[in-house]
């Protein structure tokens, strides 16, 4: 109540009768002027500095150049006055020790040996010895030989068109072109489909030429550039495959883990990624059918599924052991509600130098950090504990953040929110993915930032979402995915996974935001992601850099002071209603007669009525702000199911999860769209009774608030 006594609350509003309205959260004067002093520290020129220093040497996750980037993020946090520690984990991780692959025609004659090492003309950071073998992480090893299948981009509708055109990929390697879909769901298809193993190749038509100039002449792929990734199944779940629901502690004994053979996340086909240039010779040369139209790339001549024309041997040698990360943690304790976190987070490690994969979300996270900093030698102390995170092996498997969040599982029931950021610029569009109750909170901050390019970054966002760029590469993740709109404000996307918010969201019920800035990036993965390709192609004088450290501080701050919680959960019952009616429209269509939505409609519609009741309650700050804000957190947690999915029980969100058979995609009401997908009318029962519970007891949670 005190935070209120002297406020003057500002709105913003935006209505649309049609579709809805957006109404922004008040902010009271005094804090708006915490916030106007934090704006004022993130600095371009030092966000730069951070973006070279973490860039200056390949740094994949438990190498000792990934420690000194652990080091020198610890020191920062430690300027700013934050409570720092180093974490340490104990996972399970391969690097690759031999890649090799050979592919010969039907006489025999070799056309082409691999993998060629990533090259162009005039990049100073290409021949470090230190740059890793382009892999697969977590495939096996293997040394094989099969004929070739081409599967465009491996998606379910992909491997049914190859079978209808009677292409058996039983026994086959499987030739996938990245891109649409989580690389680890192409693997997990194939593996389904019983192939033997698979090729993972970067296509031109993709993130190549046929997009613009390639690198070093323009931002997108060359010849050589070959995308690194890991294929664990992390849509089963992420972390440390050896350790599902439970932290990696350095002396865990190998008696308490998952044996990596039995290790449901771990593929049991090899995988590995080439670069188009040394995928052309197979593609040439494959004979059988031609190809439907929409699977030809950009090779200048037509593509066909095989089998036959080819062989391709296959040699990867990896090298798998528990091996130490270490998360660099940094706290600052709360005044007034020490007990309720808000958490922070972007992953450290890259897969060579990361200069935009993570590194400009770890420069902007420090810049951040230097203003919280600021304010805390102002004498300013936050109402929340605020938490900053700087995840090691998320590339591999979202492994520091999946195990950090287990090992607190406990503390994170009373975290008010978690804000991610990893890909954080690679160009000049903002835009964001969040749990419906923040997508206006996302709105708010980003109005309250000026942005790199005049006005603010609202305003930014608002137009080029307008003009959606063909420029942008569809890395599977980059897209926003929309499910539901009601409202014609600026489109904020769903969170699927491909990064550190997943632990905390889809499996602790942490409401979660992640935002980036999004340009022409044709070099995801690659050894040309390095700071060279950042100064040319992104942003020459970081003030993108300087403009994520704003937003991203900016939420942390706001969340962290706020009286009532900020959460809409009006939008999420509307959304909500309409991933219903969709997958009724579904059932309808796949002719599930026997599949009844009306006692879900009927929870929604409570809990739709109950988030009105309390949105209105919440402007009138409440005699218990703790109690009232214990009962908002409660009906998020709420959504979660003792359970989980079937088949996947560590993802327990009933409203989210990566698809199975996307991967980074959301899936809303997973339980029930996926029982549809299959066909399966007892599991959609059942999965339709525990999504009604699960809103229901949403529902009481807002009618119990005081
Ligand atoms: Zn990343």
């Amino acid at each position: 109540m005190r935070e209120f006594a002297d406020a003057i609350l500002v709105f913003s509003l935006a209505f649309n009768p049609a579709l809805g309205q957006s109404v922004a959260q008040p902010v009271s004067a005094s804090e708006q002027k915490i916030e106007q002093a934090f704006l004022a520290v993130p600095d371009a020129r030092l966000a730069g500095e951070h973006l070279k220093t973490l860039t200056a040497a390949p740094h994949i996750a438990a190498s000792k150049e990934d420690y000194a980037t652990a080091e020198y993020v610890a020191g920062k946090f430690k300027a700013a006055g934050l409570e720092t520690s180093i974490v340490p984990y104990k996972v399970w991780l391969n690097f690759p020790n031999e890649v090799k692959i050979t592919a010969t025609d039907g006489s025999g004659k070799v056309l082409m040996t691999g993998p060629t090492p990533e090259h162009v003309t005039g990049d100073a950071y290409q021949d470090d010895p230190r740059i890793v073998t382009a892999f697969n992480s977590s495939s096996p090893s293997c040394d094989l030989t099969a004929e070739v299948v081409y599967a465009n981009y491996g998606t379910p509708e992909d491997f049914k068109k190859l079978a209808d055109l009677h292409v058996n990929i039983n026994g086959k390697i499987v030739l996938v072109r990245y891109g649409h879909n989580f690389r680890g769901v192409k693997v997990y298809l194939a593996q389904l489909g019983g192939a033997a193993g698979v090729i993972i190749y970067s296509d031109p038509a993709d993130d190549g030429f046929a997009k613009g100039n390639v690198y070093p002449n323009g931002p997108y792929r060359p010849a050589t550039g070959v995308q690194r990734g890991s294929v664990q199944y992390i849509f089963k779940y992420p972390g440390d495959a050896t350790t599902p629901g439970i932290a990696s502690d350095p002396d865990m004994p190998e008696s308490k883990r998952t044996p990596p053979e039995n290790a449901v996340s771990q593929p049991t086909i090899p995988a590995t990624p080439i670069s188009w240039q040394d995928a052309e010779p197979i593609l040439k040369n494959l004979t059988g059918p031609g190809v439907p139209k929409d699977w030809q790339g950009g090779l200048p001549f037509e593509y066909h599924t095989g089998p036959g024309g080819v062989k391709v041997h296959l040699l990867l040698k990896q090298d798998y052991a528990y091996r130490t990360i270490w998360d660099v943690i940094g706290t600052v304790d709360g005044t007034i509600y020490p007990d309720e976190w808000v958490v922070a987070g972007n992953h450290r490690d890259a897969w060579v130098y990361g200069a935009v994969d993570p590194s400009s979300g770890t420069a902007a996270m420090l810049e951040a950090v230097h203003g919280i900093g600021e304010l805390l030698k102002s004498g300013w102390r936050p109402k929340r504990r605020i938490v900053f995170g700087s995840w090691d092996a998320e590339e591999e498997g979202l492994i520091g953040s999946t195990e950090w969040a287990e090992a607190h599982a406990r503390h994170l029931e009373h975290a008010v929110a978690y804000f991610n950021t990893d890909v954080a610029v690679s160009g000049p569009d903002f835009s964001a993915s969040s749990v419906p109750t923040l997508k206006q909170f996302v709105r708010d901050v980003a109005h309250e930032v000026p942005s790199a390019k005049g006005a603010t970054v609202y305003d930014q966002w608002k137009s080029s979402q307008a003009t959606e760029s063909k420029g942008h590469v569809n890395n599977g993740f980059s897209e926003k995915h929309i499910n539901a709109r009601v409202t014609d404000d600026v489109d904020v996307g769903d969170l699927g996974s491909g990064s550190d918010y997943t632990p905390f969201f889809q499996h602790l019920g942490v409401p979660s935001t992640d935002i980036g800035s999004g340009g022409p990036y044709g070099v995801y993965h690659s050894a040309f992601d390095d700071f060279s390709w950042y100064i040319k192609n992104a942003d020459p004088d970081f003030t993108l850099l300087q403009q994520q450290a704003r937003v991203f501080g900016l939420e942390v701050v706001r969340m962290a002071d706020i009286g009532v919680l900020p959460y809409d959960y009006k939008t999420y019952a509307s959304e909500i209603e309409i991933y219903l009616q969709t997958a009724k429209k579904k059932a309808v269509e796949a002719g599930m007669k026997d599949l009844k939505f009306n006692a879900a409609m009927a929870a929604t519609e409570r809990f739709s009525i109950a988030a009105a009741g309390i949105q209105k309650r919440g402007q009138v700050p409440a005699a218990d702000i703790p109690g009232f804000n214990q009962a908002l957190l409660n009906a998020e947690h709420a959504l979660l199911s003792t359970n989980g999915l079937p088949g996947r029980p560590w993802y327990r969100h009933t409203i989210y999860a990566p698809g199975e058979f996307t991967g980074y995609a959301a899936v809303v009401i997973p339980g029930v769209n996926e029982a549809i997908d299959a066909k399966d009318t007892t599991r959609a029962v059942e999965q339709m009774g525990l999504l009604a519970e699960a809103l229901n007891r949403a529902a009481t949670a807002l009618e119990g608030a005081k």
